[in-house]
């Protein structure tokens, strides 16, 4: 694991709040393996959200359904063209234009979701995860999507993928996670009152 000297906030855990790290900044062996635009992009990435490498932070952590319902952002489908289309590429600089992974809200309606989590951090982000299923091989490894948003305005802050596709950071998979905010937000709108936490 390779460390980074910085100042992290590394979020919280239930009401316990705020453990404000000031030990290296670790990395995933997924994020040490990428090439080196990459990982000065993704540790670029990972200052900007003020969170360790989201791969190697522990699962005692996260939030899960239901506990996850109250730190959803409302993230809307709007704000997912924005990113996918409108945004431009701090590696190329050019706009992304991902028009075919709009399409990426049917990941949702075939069940390849096998589950996701957030993070919520004391900065007034979100880490949201996922593990996907390949839509063509389940065979293969689960995909692990994440993407960092503002909790208050659901503005996508940061996305990656272990996928090839994902460090151009608007693959399907990042585009299904997305998705799936928006239809958290939607089930949560639609909850009866008393069902709220
Ligand atoms: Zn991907």
């Amino acid at each position: 694991m390779e460390t980074i000297g910085n100042t992290i906030q590394i979020g919280t855990y239930g009401n316990r709040i705020v453990e404000k790290m000031t030990e290296n900044f670790k990395l995933s062996s997924h994020s040490n393996s990428l090439g080196v635009l990459e990982k000065a992009r993704y540790i670029e990435k990972l200052k900007l959200v003020q969170c360790y490498c989201p791969y190697i932070i522990p699962e005692n952590f996260w939030k899960y359904s239901p506990a996850l319902a109250g730190f959803i952002p409302p993230t809307n489908k709007e704000e997912i063209f924005m990113h996918l289309i409108v945004k431009h590429s701090p590696l190329t600089l050019e706009q992304y234009r991902a028009f075919k992974n709009l399409e990426a809200e049917k990941y949702l309606e075939r069940q390849w979701v096998k589950c996701y989590a957030g993070l919520p951090l004391p900065n007034g982000f979100i880490v949201v995860k996922a593990k996907l299923t390949h839509s063509q091989s389940t065979n293969d490894p689960p995909l692990l999507p994440w993407s960092a948003l503002s909790r208050d305005h659901g503005q996508v802050i940061a996305t990656h993928c272990d996928c090839i596709a994902g460090l151009g950071e608007v693959c399907f998979h990042i585009a299904a996670l997305l998705y799936l905010i928006v239809e958290a937000n939607i089930r949560l709108i639609n909850l009866p009152v008393t069902s709220l936490p």
